[in-house]
């Protein structure tokens, strides 16, 4: 998250409230971590090359793997994006892919019943039902409740919405293959995001504009001359302004190349091996 924020808007002073949690969208995922890394040694890992980097978790799938993902946030946004142009990340002896973080498709349920594939809207139940054991949830439940478990799906003693549940991996399985198959059908476009970051990341990319550097020296002389120097006074401050002009954009791109060596130059200082450059 940037502090680059205005303090006003149309003379208006405002305030800025930051979230307090970082949006999925700004995780990363670092993929194919050896298993005997411990989650400790990959998190310091990471930092050394993204400081900004927090919250990072091993990403827990529904197989067998042999190797491990890890997910973190990166609180700095051009770390993120650094980071995402890189696609690479050292971790130990090994350079490993860095992805962005696609959350997982997200289950309807009913905030009343509890049971998948509707909503509280849509619920046929009369009243509310406790979360925990399924009973009416009246004024007194809570002190009511005797805290078992009950599932809204298949009736077994674990929360309805358990990860673990025959009946919630079931719908889930359903709904990932309906998911791929709108994306197959063109319903869907799963990619946007990862297509809006490589478009973002392609406006910070420094872009070589021919007119910002016009040639001094003149090569062709029948072409009238690049600077149109005439020996009027006006015109002559014109053109000073021009070339005023000129300068400053040369000045602001050396700036922008200067700032860029500086980043590569910290990108490389914090990799496994520091370089010194002798010149
Ligand atoms: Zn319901
Ligand atoms: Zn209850
Ligand atoms: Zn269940």
């Amino acid at each position: 998250m940037t502090n680059k924020w205005p303090l006003s808007i149309f003379n208006k002073s405002i305030k800025v409230i930051k979230p307090k949690v970082i949006a999925a969208h700004f995780s990363l995922v670092i993929r194919y971590v050896p298993k005997n890394f411990s989650a400790d040694f990959v998190f310091n890992e990471i930092k050394k090359s993204i400081t900004s980097a927090q919250d990072c978790n091993p990403i827990v799938y529904a197989y067998d793997r042999t190797t491990t993902d890890y997910r973190f946030y990166v609180k700095d946004l051009e770390e993120y994006y650094e980071t995402l142009n890189l696609g690479k990340l050292a971790v130990g002896n090994r350079l490993l892919p860095v992805t962005p973080y696609l959350p997982s498709n997200k289950l309807t349920y009913c905030s009343k019943c509890y049971i998948l594939g509707h909503t509280a809207l849509n619920c046929s139940s009369h009243h509310p039902k406790c979360r925990v054991c399924l009973g009416e949830f009246t004024n007194n439940h809570r002190n009511e409740c005797e805290g078992q478990f009950k599932c809204a799906q298949c009736g077994s003693n674990h929360f309805s919405l358990d990860g673990n549940c025959p009946m919630v991996q079931k719908h889930r399985q359903e709904l990932n293959k309906e998911v791929k198959q709108a994306i197959r059908n063109g319903d869907l476009n799963y990619n946007t995001h990862v297509e809006q970051i490589k478009q973002i990341k392609k406006s910070n990319e420094y872009q070589y504009d021919v007119n910002a550097f016009p040639p001094l020296i003149k090569m062709d002389r029948n072409i009238e001359n690049r600077w149109n120097t005439q020996k009027t006074d006006s015109n002559n401050n014109t053109n000073k302004n021009e070339v005023a002009d000129v300068l400053k954009e040369i000045n602001k791109n050396l700036e922008m190349m200067n700032k860029k060596l500086d980043d590569q130059k910290r990108t490389i200082g914090r990799g496994r091996f520091s370089l010194t450059l002798r010149i």
